[in-house]
Formats: structure tokens, C-alpha cells, sequence
């Protein structure tokens, strides 16, 4: 028998940089959150990605369909704790939080046979993985998979909003046809990063107005935040942008 253990002591360490949403979740919470879309290749061959029915398939321009993985984030950055993560080190929103957060240490993206690596802490992060921690993974199935399958079935419930999404950026925004052929191509797949805006206008039923009065003040926020740090030069470019993109819908 193959056991690992797990268990947070809550550091509040992993809840620092981008977070994943569903869609839902971004637009419950466009007044906490700065929003982007991320969208990172699957480098072919890659084992252990779950892309049946979850991943995005990108074709534009390229000769063999790229899959991708697609996803709002809040997109902050690495060094910066999430605007939820209490002085306590406790999340302020733990009853409501994100479904990511709550499958946390597994990955839904990843087959379910394919989840060891992810209850490995990374460096400094305090999480019990000794015997004093509850087994949570045992020969390569994870004990307790409510919150895991929740994820699962969340990601391929909005598998086709997002394919519609990348279909409608292949067809209107050469940009990102580009990025992504590139991303594709690096020996480390990267992440392209797109303005959240641009899903607000390709889905027509939005009501982008309103999405624009409560994320606008959050990017401004943010903007503040890491204007003068170094490190965080491709965030404030990306807050400033955004910000730009939403005052429209503002005037
Ligand atoms: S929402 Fe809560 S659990 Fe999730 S990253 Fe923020 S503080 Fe951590
Ligand atoms: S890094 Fe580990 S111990 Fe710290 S909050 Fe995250 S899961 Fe919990």
C-alpha cells in the first residue's frame, strides 16, 4: 500500500500570487480580485493532464490543434498574499471561498492518478506531510474526493464557454494567436495572459457596466500597490491596461 499524508497548518504560504477561478467566481467577485484570462499549452506528451473534456483546443494559424488550459485568474503577483488572506494567516472568506481553494492540495487538471507531486510543499511552505497528518492519498486515489470531483465537474461544466471564448480571440485578435504559438513552442510552455475584458466582449448577454464599476477601483488598487516595486513591472502593465479597457464602459 502507497500512502501519502497531508494537512494544512494554515501558513497562509500558498495563498500568495494567481488564483485560478471558474467563471462564476470571477464575476462574483470582480470587486475583490484583479481579473485576467490565462491561457497555457499543453506541451504534447505532457502525462497526467486530465484534457478530456476539460482543456480548450486553439487552432488558428497553427497546424496542429494546441490544447489549452484556459481559466480566469486574480492576477497577482508571486510575492503578494491574496486580499482575503487574513493577519491570522486564515482566509477572511473560508465559508465561500474559491472551489480551487478548496480542493488545495490537489489539482483537478491533473488525472486523478497524477496528484502525488502536488502534496510535495514547495519550498518553505509549512504544510504536515508527517505521521502526525491524516493520510489523504492512497495508491494513487485520493481519500476524501468531494472537493476534487466538485472541481472536475465545474472545469467541464465550463469547458465550451471557454472554448467559444478561444475560438472567438483565434478568429479576432492575431496577437493572441501569436502568443500562444510561442507559449506552445518554449521547452516550458508559458502562460499568455489576456484581458479580462476581452470575454466580457465576446459574450453579449454580460453586463460588462457593472462587471466595469466593481473591477475597475480593484485594478486601481493594485496598480497602487505595485507601482515602484521592480519585481512587479508585467502586473502594473497589465493593471494600467485593464483599467484603460474598462473606463469605457465608465464614461
Ligand atoms: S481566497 Fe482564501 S484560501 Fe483562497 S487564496 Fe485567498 S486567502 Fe487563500
Ligand atoms: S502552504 Fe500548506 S500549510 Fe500553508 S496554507 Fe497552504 S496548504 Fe496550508
Amino acid at each position: 500500500m502507497n500512502e501519502q499524508r497531508f494537512a494544512c497548518t494554515a501558513c497562509g504560504l500558498c495563498c500568495h500570487g494567481m488564483l485560478p477561478l471558474s467563471v462564476e467566481e470571477a464575476f462574483k467577485w470582480a470587486h475583490v480580485f484583479p481579473l485576467a484570462m490565462s491561457a497555457t499549452p499543453i506541451k504534447p506528451g505532457t502525462r497526467g493532464y486530465a484534457t478530456k473534456g476539460v482543456a480548450v483546443i486553439f487552432s488558428a494559424g497553427a497546424k496542429k490543434p494546441i490544447q489549452l488550459i484556459v481559466t480566469p485568474v486574480a492576477f497577482i503577483p508571486p510575492t503578494a498574499p491574496c486580499p482575503q488572506l487574513a493577519d491570522t494567516g486564515l482566509c477572511s472568506i473560508h465559508e465561500e471561498k474559491p472551489q480551487r481553494c478548496r480542493t488545495m492540495p490537489f489539482y483537478a487538471y491533473k488525472e486523478e492518478e497524477s496528484q502525488r507531486d502536488m502534496l510535495v510543499p514547495r519550498p518553505g511552505w509549512k504544510c504536515a506531510t508527517g505521521d502526525d497528518a491524516p493520510v489523504v492519498y492512497r495508491d494513487r486515489k485520493i481519500v476524501g474526493r468531494t472537493e476534487f470531483q466538485r472541481e472536475r465537474d465545474l472545469l467541464q461544466g465550463q469547458a465550451a464557454v471557454l472554448q467559444r471564448y478561444v475560438d472567438f480571440l483565434g478568429r479576432y485578435d492575431p496577437g493572441f494567436t501569436v502568443r500562444v504559438q510561442t507559449a506552445s513552442k518554449a521547452a516550458v510552455p508559458g502562460r499568455v495572459i489576456v484581458g479580462f475584458v476581452s470575454y466580457l466582449r465576446q459574450n453579449k448577454e454580460l453586463n460588462v457596466v457593472d462587471f466595469a464599476r466593481r473591477q475597475h477601483p480593484v485594478l486601481r488598487k493594485w496598480q497602487e500597490k505595485t507601482s515602484g516595486d521592480a519585481t512587479a513591472g508585467q502586473f502594473l502593465a497589465y493593471y494600467r491596461d485593464a483599467m484603460a479597457d474598462l473606463e469605457r464602459y465608465l464614461s
